[in-house]
């Protein structure tokens, strides 16, 4: 019997996680890459011998790679090497407000009562009662589903119809139900910072995003190797159920005949022969025409003002020196309606940013590297890489700013030329064409915006997507979901196509 043949379109996790699943079914799969490693985002920066993780930092719901490895057969503990942090991030207002959240609910409401008070803490609980019932409510008719709407949602097949409608509050902003929630404007800037987690604004992203506090609270996982290491894992695994992954290929185009997708085209004019083709780049470079005028069908054209948020990133080797640092730290502008003005309606770098800071080669508090470490420091920007060029002048001012928030809140990492590489909204575009830099496809603003992401199927037969900026939405997880998904849709379509006793095909009618 004649294999089933699947061209994968990117190495990102979706895209390793549709070969991974497809692979182990059984189908031949070929993965084509334009860069020169796994993983996408998921991306490392080497300076000098140090290897950094300079893509995602925050590993969540393990549960999605436990399934897939457990689906194939595995067991995903024996690929990639898990520590549970216990500190889910440090946060710091300035030299003095700082506030840890804990993976354990009890240590955080201790936290949050010592910080703000025990009525604070009180309401902490409370928001992390609603925040669960918000993820149960969704996980299954909608972070699970392949294409779900919010009118499949309410009626029989999805959650129990009109009357779970307000709990999952799509139509406050984040913000205002968050302002009901906590009345230290401290704690509703550190919550109201999970929308950053899908690239939106907390003023703009409906409340139902509150869900990410209760994904973080199940747990935060450091993997050894860097999060740069699940994707290698993903693709070793893929390769040995017998994928194959060609790096440094650029894919020009998704071929058809007779409306059905054949294969695709490299840049070189290699064409590669497939029953189905699976693109995990961003929807905004198949709805660009990156992939043909065929495919452009596929997904409809982002608008630039409803792009994510972008980023500009320092990698960093040096020695910190000041506050100590967890893992994950967090530190505040005085003013976040400001910043995210400046982001989502001035279309410039914030004035003040917030800044992240990964400290990656810190679990606990107990372990402090005794030398230089590894850092990941990265601020919100707007995802205006393809018409803003970002010089030197602009990112030296903006290098000023975002360290100069550091040290006012105690922390000092010293930016040495040859020890620390930047990423601009520029560079990301690069990286990822069409998307001006937007690095979580559409932005989450409003109730509708999160019903506007393609599913895995598109009107192009044989044609299925796969990414952070589809179904169900960008960071690690929710795009290995959507990897899973366009695996799933694929099987269940070619299964169709096969048991028809005849199938069109291009140039007469063919036995499969
Ligand atoms: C700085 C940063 C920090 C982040 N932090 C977190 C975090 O802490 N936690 C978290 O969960 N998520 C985080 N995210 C988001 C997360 O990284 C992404 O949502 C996820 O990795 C996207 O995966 P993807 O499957 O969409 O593929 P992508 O990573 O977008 O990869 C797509 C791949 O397709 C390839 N490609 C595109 N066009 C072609 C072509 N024509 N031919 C061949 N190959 C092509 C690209 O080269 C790329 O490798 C972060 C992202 C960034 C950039």
């Amino acid at each position: 019997m004649p294999r089933d043949r699947v061209v994968v379109v990117g190495a990102g996790v979706a895209g390793l996680v549709s070969a991974f699943a497809l692979a182990a079914r059984g189908l031949e799969v070929s993965v084509v890459e334009r860069g020169a490693t796994p993983g996408g985002k998921m991306r490392q920066i080497g300076i000098g011998a140090a290897q950094i993780d300079s893509g995602p930092t925050v590993f969540t719901m393990r549960w999605v790679f436990d399934e897939l490895f457990d689906a194939a057969g595995r067991n995903f503990a024996d690929h990639v090497r898990l520590r549970p942090l216990d500190i889910l991030a440090r946060h710091a207002w300035d030299e003095n407000a700082r506030l840890d959240l804990f993976a354990d609910e009890a240590r955080s409401a201790e936290a949050i009562g010592d910080f703000a008070g025990a009525a604070e803490a009180a309401r902490y609980r409370s928001f992390c009662r609603d925040t669960k019932r918000i993820y149960d409510i969704l996980e299954k008719p909608f972070l699970r589903a392949p294409q779900p709407s919010m009118r499949g949602l309410i009626g029989a097949g999805g959650f129990r119809g009109l009357m779970q409608l307000p709990q999952i509050k799509p139509f406050s902003s984040m913000w205002s139900a968050l302002s009901q929630y906590f009345h230290d404007p401290r704690l509703r800037q550190l919550f109201g910072r999970y929308a950053t987690y899908c690239g939106s604004s907390p003023f703009e992203a409906p409340a139902t995003l509150m869900l990410v506090a209760h994904v973080e609270r199940e747990g935060v996982w450091s993997i050894e190797g860097g999060m740069h290491g699940l994707a290698r894992a993903l693709a070793d695994g893929a390769k040995s159920f017998g994928a194959t992954i060609r790096y440094g290929q650029e894919v020009s185009e998704v071929l058809t005949a007779c409306g059905r997708t054949t294969g695709v085209r490299l840049s070189s004019g290699e064409r590669i022969e497939a029953d189905a083709v699976i693109v995990n780049a961003d929807v905004a470079a198949v709805a660009g025409g990156l992939f043909g005028i065929s495919a452009r069908r596929a997904a409809a054209v982002i608008p630039p003002r409803a792009r994510s948020l972008s980023a500009m990133t320092w990698s960093v080797v040096a020695k910190a020196s000041g506050f100590p640092l967890s893992r994950h730290n967090v530190f505040f502008s005085s003013d976040y309606a400001a910043e995210f003005d400046d982001i989502f309606r001035h279309d410039r770098l914030p004035r003040e940013p917030t800044v992240y800071v990964c400290a990656q080669d810190r679990n606990s508090d107990a372990a402090v590297p005794a030398g230089e470490e590894r850092f990941l420091i990265l601020v919100n920007a707007p995802a205006n890489g393809d018409r803003h060029s970002y010089d030197a002048a602009e990112v030296e001012q903006c290098a000023q700013r975002t360290f100069g928030v550091l040290e006012r809140r105690g922390l000092r990492i010293p930016r040495l030329q040859d020890a620390t590489q930047v990423a601009t909204p520029a560079d990301f575009n690069q990286l990822f064409p069409a998307t001006g830099g937007a690095l979580y496809g559409r932005s989450s603003h409003g109730w509708t915006a999160s019903f506007q992401r393609p599913g895995a199927r598109t009107r192009v037969p044989g044609l299925y997507l796969a990414g952070g900026s589809t179904h169900p939405g960008p960071g690690v997880p929710m795009a290995a979901l959507s990897g899973r998904s366009a695996a799933a849709c694929l099987m269940e379509d070619l299964g169709s196509i096969s048991q028809s006793p005849k199938t069109a095909m291009p140039g007469g009618m063919s036995m499969r």
